[in-house]
């Protein structure tokens, strides 16, 4: 783990359960979003190098709040763990509450700098990330597209997957960039602090 740089010292602000509690609208922010079970609180933890983090946006009552983590004292960069969609259990009343606060905080959140859409590269774009994607797109806020799991999937099938998915977001019009992840053994971790570093 590099001490010095900005994920280092990444720490848990507050949960908001509405776009009322989130903190003041200044600096720069950076959402994380995923179904569920893609590996979104993982992949929080691999960049922070913190195994903690994460715990609070499964702690029941979290896992349908925004979480907010301080990149650093002053708030001025912050990520925010949306919560995750597109999971079975949850009904559909839940499901349309979701839309309509994400729906609003990518609207009218001027800090936001982008979000990543957080897949497991043997699955990606289901009709949730698909719906994320075009409303960040109707909105104007860029993406990054992390394929998490790459441990999981083929080593030689990998590139095959990026072109096919290269191919969705340019029908989709969309210019957001995948890369290729695995919180399990940083693969593409570098590369993900960079990219990201360039948004705060
Ligand atoms: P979340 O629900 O999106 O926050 O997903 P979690 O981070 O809790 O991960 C869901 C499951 O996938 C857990 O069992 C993780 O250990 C596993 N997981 C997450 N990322 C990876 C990865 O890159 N590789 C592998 N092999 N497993 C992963």
């Amino acid at each position: 783990m590099n001490r010095t740089d900005i994920f280092f010292q990444t720490k848990f602000l507050k949960s908001a359960f509405s776009i009322q509690d989130l903190p003041d609208d200044i600096g720069s922010e950076v959402s994380f979003c995923g179904r569920s079970n893609s590996g979104k609180s993982s992949v929080l933890n691999a960049l922070t190098g913190n195994k903690k983090l994460a715990k609070i946006s499964k702690t029941p009552g979290r896992t349908q709040s925004m979480n907010i983590f301080s990149l650093d004292p002053s708030l001025q960069k912050r990520i925010v763990d949306l919560p995750g969609y597109g999971f079975a259990r949850v009904s559909k009343s839940m499901r349309r509450d979701w839309g309509q606060v994400i729906g609003q905080y990518l609207k009218i959140r001027k800090s936001l700098k982008g979000i990543v859409v957080i897949m497991d590269i043997r699955h990606p774009f289901m009709d949730s990330d698909l719906n994320l994607i075009s409303w960040s797109n109707e909105n104007n806020i860029p993406l990054k597209i992390l394929f998490n799991k790459a441990d999981k999937f083929p080593k030689n099938k990998t590139i095959e997957q990026v072109v096919k998915g290269n191919h969705v977001l340019k029908k989709l019009k969309v210019f957001g960039k995948i890369q290729v992840f695995s919180s399990k053994n940083l693969t593409g971790l570098d590369e993900f602090k960079e990219s990201l570093s360039s948004w705060f």
